[in-house]
């Protein structure tokens, strides 16, 4: 496997647990265990220690029979030969592949030139603490889900924090009202948010960075996070035949066009729950479930993907915000309820097409996302049910989801 990341290691719990004999080597280019980006937010917050963040101890490799090969760069893979070569010169050779590889932070696409910093791995996050010692203001750039976490963790460590977004914060995951509500917990807790702003020059004098906006104004920080995306990491790839679209793309077994090369994670397309066709999802769940199927898959088996789902958790200064499946722009074309409290930070919204749950949001409801996946993905017929789903949501969902597991296996209570 190429990676080591949460989609690897899927794959390899899966591929254990039907072929225990199996060989199995995980590559990855860091120098260190693997660990989850997704915890990165909280070391830079410092709310924890650098070994909270590794997702397998050094000894799991060993008991799972695989082996973790880290600190190697795999530069190209042959399909012909069925090897891949790495950057130090040795190849090794591989019955089956996975490319799990993850992505790469993009760059500010803007004029001029200053110091940037990223976020997105362990490298960059221990950079960013570095950096920001004795430095109060950070100017990030991006209002996506990456960018407001750095905001939070930065907000935390007691900078001050500006954040430039060409649209508004968070636009994929959930819509204006919504947003707003976020926007206003962050603007509370210090944060100045610049909405509906383009960046079009950076500049660097004197220890700040200034950043020039469409207006002609410019916002100023001692360092600049650039927030604004990531990009399958594929480039090594290119020439030898995969099929491509911005990432790898993948059928429902999450095999690419080529023989016993498969695809997961953040540098996969695979095939969207909704519209079956094939997109990026570059979240947790898909990687940790795409990086299942593949295994199962890599071993013979032959199990299809239903498509992924987008969902997002944002925990942020004892506020939760969620959302999965369509939940941003989607008045129009679907059946929608909704409530929103902008005084108590309190949002509710669910998403339907005819007799099916699309989409649900909540902002501080106490909601668990978990159940209302399992409506979505098992498409429960809800018609009779929406308003209790809408008013109740907690217990109606976990209902719901009971009732269907109930009827499945013909268990009556
Ligand atoms: C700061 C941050 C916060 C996030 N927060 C959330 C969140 O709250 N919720 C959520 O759902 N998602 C979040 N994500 C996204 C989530 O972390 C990713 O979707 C997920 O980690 C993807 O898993 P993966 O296995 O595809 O890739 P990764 O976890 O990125 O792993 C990629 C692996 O490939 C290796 N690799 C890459 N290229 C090579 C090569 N050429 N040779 C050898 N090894 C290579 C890397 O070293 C690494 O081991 C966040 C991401 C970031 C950066």
């Amino acid at each position: 496997m190429i990676g080591a990341g949460a989609a690897a290691l899927s794959a390899l719990q899966m591929i254990k647990s039907i072929a225990p004999d199996d060989e199995v080597a995980l590559v990855t280019k860091e120098d260190h265990l693997p660990y989850s980006p997704t915890a990165l937010p909280y070391l830079l917050s410092g709310r924890i220690a650098r070994h909270s963040v590794w997702l397998r101890e050094e000894s799991y490799f060993k008991k799972a029979g695989a082996v973790l090969m880290q600190g190697r760069e795999v530069v190209e893979v042959d399909p012909a030969k069925k090897t891949v070569a790495f950057s130090k010169g040795k190849k090794e050779s591989y019955d089956t592949l996975l490319i799990a590889t993850g992505s790469d932070a993009v760059g500010p696409s803007v004029r001029g030139g200053a110091d940037f910093l990223k976020f997105h791995t362990l490298a960059d996050c221990e950079r960013l603490v570095q950096q920001v010692q004795g430095k109060k203001e950070v100017l990030i750039h991006g209002g996506g889900l990456v960018a407001m976490e750095t905001a939070m963790a930065l907000l935390e460590r007691g900078c001050s924090v500006k954040v430039v977004v060409r649209s508004r914060i968070l636009r994929k995951y959930f819509d204006e009202e919504a947003a707003g509500i976020i926007e206003d917990i962050f603007t509370e807790r210090g944060a100045e948010i610049f909405s509906g702003h383009s960046m079009v020059a950076l500049s660097q004098k004197d220890g700040a960075v200034g950043a020039s906006l469409e207006d002609g104004t410019t916002v100023t920080g001692q360092l600049f996070v650039n927030c604004t995306g990531v990009k399958p990491r594929v480039d090594f790839l290119a020439g030898i035949g995969l099929s491509m679209g911005q990432g790898i793309v993948t059928d429902t077994r999450l095999m690419t066009n080529l023989e016993d090369i498969y695809a997961a994670g953040d540098a996969a397309e695979a095939p969207e729950f909704f519209t079956s066709e094939a997109g990026l999802s570059a979240i947790l769940l898909s990687a940790v479930n795409q990086g299942k199927l593949a295994g199962a898959n890599m071993c013979g088996q032959e199990r299809h993907y239903r498509g992924w789902i987008g969902v997002n958790r944002l925990p942020f200064f004892g506020n939760v915000a969620e959302s999965l499946g369509i939940g941003a722009g989607s008045e129009e074309r679907f059946s929608i309820l909704k409530d929103v409290n902008r005084e108590t930070r309190q949002f509710k919204k669910l998403a339907f097409d005819g007799e099916h749950l699309v989409g649900a949001t909540f902002i501080n409801c106490g909601t668990n996302l978990g159940p209302f996946y399992q409506i979505i993905e098992r498409k429960l017929d809800v018609s009779k049910h929406r308003d209790i789903l809408f008013d109740r949501p907690f217990e109606t969902s976990i209902w719901l989801v009971r009732e269907d597991e109930r009827k499945a296996t013909h268990l009556s209570v």
